[in-house]
């Protein structure tokens, strides 16, 4: 599960306040992109972990962590429509009937037998319905039978971008919380961190939500070129720096660079602190990589790119800066 986001400190706050006297529905509801899912699924689990920290958090280490993160827990189910699990299953179909993009009447009733049973580790049971509006009228009005008639120590979190899609009956059986889309720089800083070459611009693509403005730029302009590089830096040994410079010709040599730098800073993160930050995916690798390398060396080329990053706005040949910084970067295992 995706830990929460720096922006929604304040919504967790807010969330944790609920504890003390927990609804029985609630509604998470905000624009689209900004994390109302992983809240959702962050308070799920921190409902029913054993024993949550002092944020509210969940441990991670306890039993009821682990089946959640294996999406196993017993007191919690995930309510979405067909065609959202099997996107994440990767599974396409050949011919048959496509996946419904609609939550069904059945996977409503379906969870009776779930609402009426106590739970298995004797705290919360917790159903997430994302997205609510997905409902189609019967599955809807089947939900609203159940929350008409509430069963004690159960929570239905119900996530939305689209209220005004919800029936009002429901809407009127559920809390409303509000999620806020975060700010402009709280959303820049994000998506910088995360290496996205030109965050304001992704930001303003997608509305101002960050997770969207993230699926866009990875998708966008110069995630091609950027994968290209990745891939080549990774394998430093099979490194052609001329062939790697020739195809990466068309992307703008300031992102190249920036791209090294984060490359570089967390090769230095994790030689000397076993952590990474731009790549966190690649953590294992880096610390292979960074093992192999001189932190003298490393430093003298992050003052290359320091230095050619300055230039690079008007390189006299792009090229060549490329090719003498891939093969500086090369030189750095060759020792
Ligand atoms: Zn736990």
């Amino acid at each position: 599960m995706k830990p929460l986001y720096p922006w929604q400190k304040e919504s967790w706050q807010a969330l944790q306040g609920l504890r003390a006297r927990l609804p029985h529905a609630v509604l998470l509801m905000g624009a689209q992109g900004i994390g109302k899912l992983d809240l959702a699924f962050n308070f799920a689990q921190s409902l029913l972990c054993e024993k949550p920290l002092a944020s509210g958090t969940a441990c991670q280490e306890c039993n009821s962590c682990r089946w959640f993160e294996q999406e196993s827990h017993p007191d919690f189910r995930l309510i979405q429509p067909d065609a959202l699990t099997a996107a994440e299953d990767g599974e396409e179909k050949a011919g048959g009937k496509k996946p419904s993009r609609e939550i069904s009447v059945d996977q409503i009733r379906d969870l009776s037998s779930f609402a009426n049973l106590s739970a298995h580790c004797g705290g919360y049971r917790v159903v997430l319905v994302y997205p609510a509006e997905a409902m189609n009228n019967n599955a809807a009005n089947s939900l609203l039978k159940t929350l008409e008639e509430p069963t004690d120590k159960l929570l239905f979190l119900l996530v939305t971008h689209k209220p005004q899609q919800l029936l009002p009956t429901i809407l009127s059986r559920c809390l409303g919380f509000p999620v806020h889309t975060p700010t402009r720089e709280a959303g820049v800083a994000w998506l910088k961190q995360l290496g996205v070459l030109n965050p304001e611009h992704a930001l303003a693509q997608t509305g101002f939500a960050p997770l969207q403005a993230l699926g866009w730029a990875e998708s966008g302009e110069g995630a091609e070129e950027r994968s290209i590089l990745l891939n080549a830096i990774r394998q430093p040994a099979m490194l052609d720096a001329l062939a790697l410079a020739d195809s990466l010709q068309r992307s703008v040599p300031v992102h190249v660079i920036h791209c090294l730098q984060q490359w570089c800073h967390d090769l230095a993160s994790a030689k000397l602190a076993g952590q990474v930050r731009y790549f966190p995916d690649q953590t294992a690798e880096l610390i292979k990589l960074a093992g192999g390398i001189s932190t003298v060396a490393l430093l003298r080329f992050q003052k290359e790119l320091l230095e050619a990053r300055r230039a690079a706005f008007h390189p006299l040949n792009p090229k060549l800066l490329m090719e003498s910084l891939l093969l500086s970067y090369r030189q750095l295992f060759a020792a």
